[in-house]
C-alpha cells in the first residue's frame, strides 16, 4: 500500500502503518490540548489510541497466523486510521478453514476482553458504584469496552467484516459457494440499510459504516460469480487472437494511424517475430511528444509483461492483469494472443448467454462451451 510506512516484520509478516494513522495521532493529541487539556490527560489520549490499535494489529494477526497453518502467507498488515487490513495472499477454499481463518480475528478481541475483565473484576472496579464518568476515565475500561466493540462490529453477518466471511462459510457446507456469496452479500445489504437507517437518527457515522458494508456486500459477491465463472478456464479460452502488431523499427507516426485506424488500445511490438513488450494509447502520446513522428516503435514501449502460457489457468492470470491490464500470451517465443480484463469479461458474458439458451431449451444437458 503506498503512503505507509514499514514499521518492521512481525511473525514474519510485514508491518505497516498509514500515514493518515500518524495524523490521526496527531489530531488526537493536538484536540485534546485545545480543548484544555493537561499534557497528562493528552498523553493518555495518545496511549489509548495506540493501545487500541495494537488490539486491532492483534485482531490482524489472529487471521494471518490462522491462515499460516493451512499454508496461505499474509503480505502484510497495514494500520489504517478506520482499522486494520492483513492482505491474505488469497482466502481458503474450503468452507471449515475459511470459518477458521475469519473467526480467529474476534476470537482474538473476545480473549483479550475477556483477560481484561478478569482484571478488572480482582482489582475491584466493578464493585464500587460505577457511573459514566468513572468508566470514561479508567482507560482499561475503555479499552474492554474497545474490545467488546471491535468483537461486535466485526461480527456483524455482512462483508467486509468477518461476520460476513463467517456466514459465508456456513453457507458453503451446504450450497455451492456462489450462491452461498449471494445469500450472504443480500443479508450484508439488509444489515446495512439497517445501519444506515439508525445512523440516519443516532450517528452520521454509522452511515458511512452503511455505505462501507454495501460496498463491501456488492464486490464480494461480484468477485464471487467471476471465480465460479472463470472456473477451468485456460488463459486461451479468453484471449483476442485477432490484433494488429507494429515491428520495432517502424515510425511512430505509422503506429498512432494504425491505433487511429484499427480503435485498438495496446499495440504489441514485434521484432522478426520476437515479442518486445507492448505500447498503450498514454505511452504513444508521450512517446511522440518527447521523441518526435520518426521514433523508432520500441521507444514507446510501456510495459514489457513477461507474458502468459496459453494452457495457464485464467484464475492464475487475473491477479497480473490488475496491475498490468494487457498481457500477452506466448507459446514458443511467438506472441499468439493478447488478454485483458475485457475480453475475460467478454468470454463470462458469452458463457452466461449460452448458459440461459440451454436452459430455456428443456432435456439437454448445461455443457461449458
Ligand atoms: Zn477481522
Amino acid at each position: 500500500m503506498k503512503n505507509s510506512i514499514n514499521l518492521g516484520k512481525i511473525f514474519g509478516i510485514d508491518l505497516k502503518i498509514s500515514i493518515t494513522f500518524l495524523f490521526l495521532l496527531l489530531w488526537v493529541a493536538l484536540s485534546s490540548l485545545l480543548n484544555g487539556a493537561s499534557l497528562g490527560v493528552a498523553l493518555t489520549e495518545l496511549l489509548f489510541i495506540i493501545a487500541l490499535f495494537v488490539l486491532v494489529i492483534l485482531h490482524e494477526l489472529g487471521h494471518a497466523l490462522t491462515a499460516k497453518r493451512f499454508g496461505i502467507n499474509t503480505q502484510d498488515i497495514t494500520l489504517l486510521p478506520i482499522g486494520g487490513l492483513a492482505r491474505l495472499e488469497k482466502m481458503p477454499e474450503d468452507p471449515k478453514q475459511e470459518f477458521l481463518v475469519a473467526i480467529a480475528g474476534p476470537m482474538v478481541n473476545l480473549f483479550i476482553g475477556g483477560l481484561l475483565f478478569l482484571g478488572l473484576l480482582i482489582t475491584g472496579f466493578f464493585s464500587q458504584p460505577l457511573s459514566l464518568g468513572l468508566i470514561d476515565q479508567n482507560l482499561w475500561m475503555r479499552l474492554l469496552t474497545a474490545n467488546i466493540t471491535l468483537f461486535l462490529f466485526n461480527l456483524i453477518p455482512a462483508f467486509p467484516m468477518d461476520g460476513g466471511r463467517v456466514l459465508r462459510s456456513l453457507l458453503s457446507l451446504r450450497m455451492d459457494p456462489v450462491k452461498a456469496t449471494s445469500i450472504a452479500a443480500n443479508i450484508g445489504k439488509g444489515a446495512a440499510l439497517l445501519i444506515g437507517i439508525l445512523g440516519f437518527f443516532f450517528n452520521p457515522w454509522l452511515v458511512l459504516t452503511a455505505i462501507f458494508i454495501w460496498v463491501g456486500a456488492n464486490s464480494e459477491a461480484s468477485a464471487a460469480r467471476v471465480q465460479a465463472s472463470i472456473k477451468g478456464l485456460q488463459v486461451q479460452d479468453a484471449m483476442m487472437t485477432k490484433f494488429f502488431q507494429v515491428e520495432g523499427k517502424q515510425p511512430l507516426e505509422s503506429v498512432l494511424q494504425l491505433s487511429i485506424q484499427t480503435g485498438q488500445h495496446y499495440i504489441p511490438v514485434t521484432s522478426n517475430g520476437h515479442f518486445l513488450g507492448i505500447i498503450q494509447r498514454g505511452d504513444l502520446l508521450n512517446a511522440l511528444q518527447r521523441l518526435g513522428n520518426r521514433a523508432p516503435a520500441y521507444a514507446a514501449i510501456g510495459i514489457e509483461p513477461e507474458g502468459l502460457s496459453p494452457t495457464a489457468s485464467l484464475k492464475d492470470a487475473l491477479p497480473s492483469l490488475q496491475t498490468n491490464r494487457v498481457q500477452p500470451v506466448i507459446e514458443d517465443g511467438q506472441l499468439i494472443g493478447l488478454i485483458t480484463l475485457e475480453s475475460i469479461q467478454q468470454r463470462m458474458w458469452l458463457d452466461q448467454k449460452m448458459r440461459n439458451s440451454q436452459k430455456s431449451s428443456p432435456g439437454e444437458k448445461a455443457d461449458m462451451v
